[in-house]
């Protein structure tokens, strides 16, 4: 209750926040004489977008629709932190006049480049008024947990940032941008009320998962859900042997039920996350989406489907197979 009561007055606040920034954004635009990058396509004089992660990707074509030329970068199933640019994007990158990001080091390699290369406005959306973020877990020693989006709540914030941004790269549309971010935000909250109906399904005692690496603490603390990952917050790094001595005992320890691959984890992560299975009793679950979409036209292929689509296979996995 008190949860969904933050939910709303966060939210509300965002709006507030982007209602503000019209004037600004007036005045900002008489300066700059329009907007300063070159269009995408011969006669398309469509603002230019780029989106770094399929999420944002996802999320820029909710709010601008067809009202602004949406660029991705990554593919479905690629890992946002081992991201290698490639030539054409880094030309997408200096030409947008606006690139939307995760920020907090997901995209570790682009940062540099995006702040380097970028000359119209970046906006990093985990890095919003709003968001706090989890540092102290495994691996968060010296970094920011970067998957705020796996927590519906932030990810409004996500959509007003983007419907601000937008609004001022086309502030012609910015009354149709704050109506589908309006929408959109009624969506996540219904998206995170049938989350917990969801869980309610499974005895308190089961809501443990195991996953690939550390990109569920967000999800877990806001639905209720003591998330353990094979490696930290980035895939940047290796298992330790002690890493996966360590992750055994605790699957054993608490009858833990089932762990899960993720679709943009490489295959040696994989690899150990089904022998840590094998070796400890455990279900492997159908593949969970952290870091990426799935295929466009899926069910996870938007990150509402994403949501429903991991929510309905944690759940589906922690209750089933009690003896
Ligand atoms: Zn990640």
């Amino acid at each position: 209750m008190n949860y969904h009561k933050n939910t709303m007055t966060m939210m509300k606040q965002a709006i507030i926040k982007h209602g503000a920034s019209l004037l600004c954004l007036v005045v900002g635009l008489v300066f700059a004489g329009g907007c300063g990058g070159p269009e995408a396509e011969d006669g398309d004089d469509r603002p230019t977008v780029v989106a770094t992660t399929t999420m944002i990707e996802d999320l820029a074509k909710v709010i601008g629709g067809e009202e602004i030329n949406i660029v991705g970068m990554m593919r479905t199933g690629e890992d946002p932190h081992l991201y290698e640019v490639k030539p054409k994007h880094a030309t997408s990158v200096k030409n947008a006049d606006l690139v939307l990001m995760n920020g907090l080091h997901l995209e570790a390699t682009l940062d540099t480049i995006i702040k380097e290369q970028a000359t119209g406005k970046v906006v990093a959306l985990a890095e919003q008024e709003g968001i706090e973020p989890l540092t102290g877990g495994a691996g968060l020693e010296v970094a920011a947990d970067p998957h705020c989006w796996m927590d519906t709540r932030y990810y409004g914030i996500y959509a007003a940032a983007v419907a601000e941004a937008l609004s001022e790269v086309a502030p012609q549309h910015e009354a149709l941008f704050k109506e589908r971010l309006l929408v959109y935000l009624d969506e996540l909250g219904e998206l995170d009320a049938w989350i917990k109906k969801r869980f309610d399904e499974v005895p308190e005692r089961q809501r443990v998962i195991v996953t690939g690496h550390d990109a569920f603490a967000y999800f877990g603390k806001a639905y209720g859900i003591e998330v353990h990952g094979l490696i930290g917050i980035s895939t940047e790094q290796e298992p330790t042997p002690q890493d996966i001595e360590k992750l055994k005992t605790l699957i054993r320890d608490n009858g833990i039920r089932a762990v899960f691959p993720e679709s943009s984890l490489g295959g040696s992560l994989l690899g150990l996350l089904d022998k840590v299975a094998a070796d400890t009793g455990a279900v492997v679950g159908e593949e969970l989406h952290s870091d990426s979409l799935g295929e466009p036209g899926s069910e996870a292929g938007t990150y509402l489907g994403m949501m429903r689509h991991n929510t309905n296979t944690m759940v589906e996995a922690l209750k089933g197979g009690g003896e």
